[in-house]
């Protein structure tokens, strides 16, 4: 069967046009990041540029090839520095220009049927570079990000790569025909119809990209405390549910500052967002990576040292109590200088309850408040 090779570009055209509307309107949802117009103005253009060629021969060659073919390469580029602004890379505008004028001249140097394979060749690399750089962009947010949709961008990118390094190589022999348009199209209707279909497959893996980094940053914030950057309860909950079973023992310390209330009301609650802040700064300053600290409310932590008996826990606990103590002291205006009292018990990662597993640190804690606070106190019966 032969395909009609203009039918397909008009086809092509409106599919992109449908696209870069819906990106459009992904855009105005407020639901992602600008990354959608980017990506919606960049099939706008490679709509306007598909819709040109696709007149080829009924209108001024201009338009149908130097205009045309700009507008295409202009909608790759886009969509390129699109991904690299998703990714918070540097744009090169400047490189964006040079690209396009540089097209421009040398689609005008190569008129009519002579200039076909040039034509060809131009067009093609800019489009097979440009693809390479996506799959690249996409490859890095795949693993730096750990973003599934990355993969499947840079699979859906990567054999246009080839496909156009092809056609760079056919228009170098010069195998290329003399006309986009040809009686024939065989493959190339195919090659063509297929095409749109990729439109849409990349269209909808672009969304995909966003919506997921979306929802990993509304998870992310979701768990946890925006005044201090500690975890919040839910988020704790959510770790330990993730803990599997077994024997992993971890140290629990319940921390709470003393005579808070107090420093609110002399201070002033900014006095005391402060004060969270700067003890949540001093606890992180104290943790390796794998330990946790939560808010649990009010200016009561958790903190959870996984693998950490508890006679390593209190050290780590009289670290964090001398160096909170340091860092307040700094504070020449705050008079009334809050102190900690913590409470340390080991407990059993995986399948418990967060309120079973606060139990022996919170008595601990009460303890450290009623032998007079700025104190440490362990569990006095240690876990079996
Ligand atoms: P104790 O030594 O027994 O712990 O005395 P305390 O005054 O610290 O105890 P209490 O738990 O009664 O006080 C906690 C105070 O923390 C009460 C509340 O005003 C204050 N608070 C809770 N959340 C915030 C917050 O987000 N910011 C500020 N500035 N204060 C808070
Ligand atoms: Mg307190």
């Amino acid at each position: 069967m032969i395909l009609d090779l203009r039918t397909i570009f008009v086809t092509g055209a409106l599919t992109c046009f449908i696209i870069g509307a819906m990106q459009l309107m992904t855009f105005a949802t407020g639901r992602f990041t600008r990354s959608p117009v980017w990506w919606g103005v960049s099939s706008l253009c490679i709509g306007t540029g598909l819709l040109g060629a696709a007149f080829r021969g009924t209108i001024p060659d201009i338009v149908s090839i130097e205009f045309a073919n700009t507008a295409l390469l202009a909608g790759c580029l886009l969509l390129l520095l699109g991904i690299r602004s998703f990714a918070g890379r540097e744009l090169n505008w400047f490189g964006f220009g040079v690209v396009l004028l540089g097209s421009w001249a040398l689609l005008a140097l190569s008129p009519g049927i002579e200039g076909y394979s040039t034509r060809v060749m131009v067009v093609a690399t800019v489009m097979a570079l440009c693809d390479a750089a996506i799959v690249r962009e996409a490859v890095r947010l795949g693993r730096q990000e750990g973003l599934r949709s990355a993969w499947l961008l840079a699979i859906l990118f990567a054999p246009t790569v080839v496909i156009y390094a092809g056609r760079i190589a056919l228009a170098a022999l010069d195998r290329v025909g003399t006309t986009l348009f040809p009686e024939e199209s065989g493959a190339t209707g195919w090659l063509a119809a297929s095409g749109v279909a990729f439109i849409i497959l990349r269209g909808q893996a672009l969304l995909m990209l966003a919506a997921e980094r979306s929802n990993r940053m509304l998870a992310t914030l979701a768990r946890r405390d925006s005044l201090t950057g500690a975890m919040n309860r839910s988020g704790l909950e959510q770790w330990l549910a993730q803990q599997s079973r077994g024997e992993r023992r971890a140290a629990l310390l319940l921390v709470d500052i003393d005579h808070f209330k107090r420093l609110n009301d002399t201070l002033g609650h900014a006095a005391g967002d402060r004060i969270l802040r700067l003890f949540a700064d001093s606890v992180r300053e104290q943790l390796r990576s794998t330990d946790i600290l939560a808010r649990q409310g009010g200016d009561e932590f958790a903190i959870i040292l996984p693998d950490v008996g508890v006679r390593e826990a209190v050290r780590v606990a009289e670290r964090i109590r001398h160096a909170f103590r340091d860092k307040i002291a700094d504070l020449a205006e705050i008079r009334l200088q809050p102190t900690l009292s913590i409470g340390v018990a080991e407990i059993e990662l995986g399948g418990r309850e967060l309120d079973d597993l606060l139990v022996e640190a919170d008595e601990a804690l009460y303890r450290a408040k009623r032998l007079g606070r700025d104190r440490v106190q362990a569990q006095l019966k240690p876990a079996a």
